[in-house]
């Protein structure tokens, strides 16, 4: 059975009765596994965000569960320490009536290939549809998606990739520039790329190290947006090349160690985390003078555009790559990103459960 659905048929089948009607085109859900999101269209990045948006309406309900995953296993196997992304899809799975299996793996048992094979038919003999991998190793849920015969959701892998963060965010800033009104979003015109062309989206800190950033920058710049990528030197090795081949393939964006460049006018500033368990040695002379330097503070948001939006994917270090007082303050989505992380995941697990030969 293959999923081929208008975005609004989506929304009704996984919550019957959500009845968001967008005029756009049918479109196809055609992947099945979730490994990174470079793959992924502009109309099915927008098919994503309208399922979100159904989802969200059932959070808003009062008993917020559907029956969408009734009998479907969803395996949670995460060999790298998380709390919010584990939870997030836990919830999410729950929410949809699946059964939820979670296994938190030693990354020592799995330092060969072999093992995390082995791992992953195990828990594909266990009853395992759904199987949402996190790995410190850059490329370990490719491996898994080989073997596994239903789908793998990549839930962060090494420095690579963390679709759902770059969906949840995109989703995240789709609905503060679109405005809160759902009515607002489902106009006509008001698609997620309508929304951020053009619009000046900073990433600030240790890009080297966060597979967050590079998911956003498919993303993003499939979006439109202006996108820009600051950090120190030593944090950006490596995207230079990257924006000048991207640029030759229609997917620009700027890569600057100047704040200041950065941050004037920008309409989102994202502040990532400075990495320290995976920090070589060497990288920053200190975390204070990273601070000084590269920390988003009140002045230096001032440069960005009145209201503009900040985010970080936590876990945050305050008084590091982010003030405090911007974090709590009135432009922070930070709380929004986690609400809307859960609804993102729903979304993207009933999107590949519709991929599967129901068993
Ligand atoms: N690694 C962090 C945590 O466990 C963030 C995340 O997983 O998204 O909370
Ligand atoms: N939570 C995000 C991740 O797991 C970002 C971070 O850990 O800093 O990649």
């Amino acid at each position: 059975m293959s999923l081929v659905v208008d975005p609004a048929e989506a929304a009704a089948v996984a919550v019957s009765s959500v009845g968001a009607a967008p005029e756009s085109e049918a479109v196809a859900w055609r992947h099945r596994h979730l490994l990174d999101v470079d793959r992924l269209s502009g109309a099915e990045l927008e098919l994503v965000m309208r399922t979100t948006d159904a989802m969200r309406e059932v959070l808003a309900r009062p008993i917020a569960k559907v029956p969408t995953l009734r009998g479907r296993q969803v395996t949670i196997l995460f060999y790298e320490a998380s709390t919010r992304t584990r939870v997030s899809f836990e919830v999410a799975a729950k929410n949809l009536s699946a059964d939820v299996v979670n296994i938190a793996a030693a990354s020592s048992s799995v330092s060969k290939g072999e093992s995390l094979v082995d791992t992953v038919r195990t828990v594909e003999a266990l009853g395992a549809q759904l199987l949402v991998m996190r790995h410190s190793v850059s490329g370990a849920p490719y491996l898994a998606a080989e073997v596994f015969g239903g789908s793998v959701l990549n839930g962060g892998d090494g420095w690579h990739a963390h679709p759902t963060q770059a969906l949840l965010d995109l989703y995240t800033i789709r609905e503060r520039l679109g405005g809160e009104s759902q009515a607002a979003r489902s106009r006509a015109g008001a698609t997620t790329e309508g929304l951020l062309a053009g619009r000046k989206i900073v990433i600030l800190g240790d890009l080297l190290h966060s597979r967050v950033a590079r998911s956003n920058i498919w993303t993003l710049t499939a979006s439109g947006a202006d996108l820009w990528l600051c950090g120190p030197p030593t944090l950006l090795r490596g995207f230079e090349a990257w924006a000048s081949r991207s640029s030759v393939a229609g997917r620009r964006f700027q890569v600057t160690t100047s704040v200041d460049e950065a941050l004037r006018d920008a309409d989102v500033v994202m502040a990532l985390r400075i990495q320290r368990e995976r920090m070589a040695e060497g990288l920053l002379p200190s975390l204070r003078e990273y601070a000084a330097r590269y920390g988003l503070t009140r002045e230096r948001l001032a440069l960005a555009r009145p209201g503009a939006l900040v985010m970080h994917p936590g876990p945050m270090n305050e008084g590091v790559e982010i003030a405090p007082d911007v974090a709590a303050g009135v432009q922070s989505v930070i709380t929004d990103q986690v609400t809307n992380g859960v609804a993102v995941r729903m979304a993207v697990l009933y999107l590949l459960a519709g991929t599967q030969v129901p068993a």
